[in-house]
Parts: structure tokens; C-alpha cells; sequence
């Protein structure tokens, strides 16, 4: 059997910064832990566990965080408001938001400033597009979580006010590259969308996609390190199999029967996604050389 590794593969620069300062965070503040962080740092579960073993605390809302503590803004970013609010109860912010999610809430502000439409594509759950979307008015924007929205869009728009209006899309930063390309082209065809360089994709998100597709190509399996709520571990999963191969998502090899999953396979490929770390791979690597 072979063994083909991604790359690149694992941490990006977003993620990096993101894990970095909240380590910092928990040394600078050791004398006055706990110290909390909104969600998760990032969607991964083993990065999620260790930070926690070591004081961070994460909650669902600020509501939750008492007066005068510190609160880490995860690398998915939050909604503008969230800083007023945490300022009012005299919270000490450490903002980890990607720059990259970062430029796209700057985007959509300019876009909502100058009267645009905006097509937003991205899943309507993730911190991400809620963090986006909060920074535009609502009646200025509209939603598409995937192709599927495309079926119903010119039932639930109206119409006639966007005839005379400036029209753009954005996007979250990790989805399919694929599947936003063919959203981006029918609402390109349907609509009169201005020319923009809109590639919100990350290249973080872009280039991991291309290694794993490339890998999915010549093998019989492909094991994605990631947690089931990483967007772009996800969509790693989802480019493998779009190729035609067996794909699994898991956030370590305990989480499989190895000897089971890997059982009659010539060329297996590895990747991890942006937020999980090195060592689940090496974990991974070690277990396979033991069968
Ligand atoms: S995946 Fe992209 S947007 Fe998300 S943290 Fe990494 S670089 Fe930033």
C-alpha cells in the first residue's frame, strides 16, 4: 500500500495566529483564568479540548462572560455589535478573526454603504456568514447556501427593485471552489452583476482543495483529519468524492476500525484541514505502520 500526504495540508496562517494568541492569552491572564472564548478558537475538536484543559472557557454569548473579564473573538469573526456589547461590560477583547474574514466584512460594509445588492453565498449557520451578514442591512442582501437556492431565487427576490440597482456577490472564505464557481455563473447569467474580483475563497481553502483533488485522482481512499464542523475540512471530504473517491472525515484515528478501513486499498492519500493540527497526522502515520 501506498501512502500519498498532502500538501499543503493542516494549519493555515489564519488558524495559526488564531491558536498563537490564544495560548498567549492564557499565559499573559494565568493569574486571573478563567478567561473565555465565544464558540471555538477554531472547528477543531482536539484544539478545542487542550485550550480548554487550560482555562479557556467557551461560551454562547456574551451574556455569559461576567464584567471586566477577557474574551477571545474566534478566527470566524463576529458581528459588528459584539464589541460595543463586550465594551459596555468592560471586557477585554482579544480579537482572533482571520484578516481574510476580516476583508470580507470591510467588502460588504463598503458594498452596503454605496447602495449594492448583494448575493451572499455561504452557510447560513456558520459564524462566519452570521459574523458577515450582521455588518449589512437586511432588506440588502440575500442569502445562498448552496446550488439548491438557486431553484426558488427569482420567487423569493423582488425583482423589480434590483432593476435598477447595483448588484455583486460575496462568499465565505472556505467553501467548495467548484460549486461557488457554478453559483457565481448563473447569477452572472440571470442578473445583471457588475464585473468584480470577488474571489472570497481563501487561498488556504483553494490550495488544500486542489492537493486533496489532485491525490483523490490516483487513489483508492483519502483520510481527511478534520472535526464534522469544519467548513473547509468539509469541503476537502466533498472534492475527494466529487472525483469519485472514498473519502472519510475524522478527528483522529481513533475515531475508525484502521485495519477495516484500510482492507484491500493500494494508494491511500492523507490531508488535514486548515484548523487541524500536525499532530493528528503523525498520529495517524504511526498507527498505519503498526498494521
Ligand atoms: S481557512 Fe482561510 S479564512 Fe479561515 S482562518 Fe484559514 S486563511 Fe483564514
Amino acid at each position: 500500500m501506498k501512502i500519498f500526504l498532502a500538501s499543503p495540508r493542516g494549519f493555515c496562517q489564519g488558524v495559526r495566529n488564531a491558536v498563537n494568541l490564544a495560548e498567549k492569552a492564557l499565559e499573559d491572564y494565568k493569574d486571573s483564568l478563567p478567561i473565555y472564548i465565544l464558540g471555538e478558537i477554531v472547528h477543531n475538536k482536539y484544539i478545542s479540548e487542550s485550550l480548554n484543559k487550560k482555562g479557556l472557557v467557551s461560551v454562547k454569548s456574551i451574556n455569559e462572560v461576567s464584567e471586566g473579564s477577557v474574551l477571545i473573538f474566534s478566527a470566524h469573526g463576529v458581528p459588528p455589535a459584539y464589541y460595543l456589547e463586550a465594551s459596555k461590560k468592560n471586557i477585554k477583547i482579544i480579537d482572533a478573526t482571520c484578516s481574510l474574514v476580516k476583508r470580507v466584512h470591510q467588502k460588504i460594509k463598503k458594498y452596503a454603504e454605496e447602495d449594492y445588492f448583494i448575493f451572499y453565498i455561504g452557510n447560513k449557520d456558520h459564524e462566519e456568514t452570521i459574523g458577515v451578514l450582521a455588518e449589512c442591512p437586511v432588506n440588502q442582501y440575500y442569502l445562498i447556501n448552496n446550488k439548491k437556492d438557486l431553484e426558488n431565487i427569482k420567487n423569493n427576490i423582488d425583482l423589480e427593485r434590483l432593476k435598477n440597482k447595483k448588484i455583486t456577490y460575496l462568499s465565505q472564505t472556505t467553501l467548495n471552489i467548484k460549486e461557488i464557481q457554478e453559483i457565481i455563473d448563473y447569477l452572472k447569467t440571470e442578473f445583471n452583476i457588475e464585473e468584480s474580483e470577488n474571489q472570497d475563497i481563501c487561498y488556504a481553502t483553494r490550495e488544500r482543495q486542489r492537493a486533496v483533488e489532485d491525490l483523490a485522482k490516483i487513489c483508492d481512499l483519502v483520510l481527511i483529519l478534520g472535526s464534522q464542523n469544519s467548513s473547509n475540512s468539509k469541503r476537502l471530504k466533498e472534492c475527494a468524492e466529487n472525483v469519485g473517491c472514498e473519502a472519510l472525515l475524522i478527528d483522529s484515528v481513533n475515531d475508525i476500525n484502521l485495519k477495516e478501513v484500510l482492507k484491500n486499498k493500494q494508494n491511500i492519500a492523507i490531508s488535514a484541514g486548515a484548523s487541524a493540527p500536525e499532530i493528528l497526522v503523525e498520529e495517524l502515520l504511526n498507527k498505519i505502520k503498526l498494521i
